[in-house]
């Protein structure tokens, strides 16, 4: 099977697409013009020690965090990079600047959904929370309002008033709500909400 390498353009048109809808990401991550690009992808040549493992990959700067430190890299063979940038000259160490690869640039905005939805889950939660006052498991009494579950408790399910989308463990960036009274009654975790990567 031959595998097509999406293009540059394709590369940054999917984080400016996907990266606002990531919940929290989107706060901290940014999708880079012609100029970011330019500038970080210069940044890391200068870094690069000979025998770095980016060398020969062409690297080329998609995305950063937003105090670009950590900027993402599209590499010639279709993969992806994190890089911890320095800002510093290149040492002697082939390992420096720190680098995390991924085999597709899905992968890396999958990972960074997952990384983010745990905490996007909980601002949820704290905010419905704050709307209905103190909402109680009716089967081990947590306070879901304040971010608690029991443990093993089926009717609770591991979290409080907002979770992460469950079909997909949070990839696809979603956060889905409690059916609070489907669980009270069912004493089973009822969940509303939509995979984005099933529509
Ligand atoms: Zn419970
Ligand atoms: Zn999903």
């Amino acid at each position: 099977m031959t595998r097509t390498t999406p293009s540059l353009a394709d590369m940054r048109r999917q984080c400016r697409k996907t990266l606002p809808g990531i919940a929290w990401a989107a706060e901290s991550w940014t999708s880079l013009g012609w100029l970011g690009t330019r500038r970080l992808t210069r940044a890391l040549r200068r870094e690069m020690p000979p025998g770095h493992r980016l060398a020969g990959l062409d690297p080329q700067a998609i995305a950063a965090e937003l105090s670009q430190d950590s900027v993402l890299y599209a590499l010639s063979d279709g993969r992806v990079a994190l890089v911890h940038l320095t800002w510093a000259r290149p040492t002697d160490n082939p390992n420096w600047p720190s680098t995390s690869l991924y085999p597709s640039l899905d992968d890396f905005l999958g990972g960074l959904a997952v990384e983010y939805a745990g905490e996007a889950a909980f601002a949820r939660t704290f905010e419905i929370g704050g709307d209905l006052g103190d909402v109680y498991c009716a089967e081990c009494q947590s306070n879901w309002s304040d971010g608690k579950t029991g443990e093993g408790c089926v009717t609770c399910g591991d979290w409080p008033l907002a979770r992460p989308c469950p079909v997909c463990s949070g990839a696809c960036g979603e956060v889905w709500d409690r059916a609070i009274q489907d669980s009270q009654d069912s004493g089973e975790a009822h969940w509303i909400g939509t995979c984005r990567r099933q529509t």
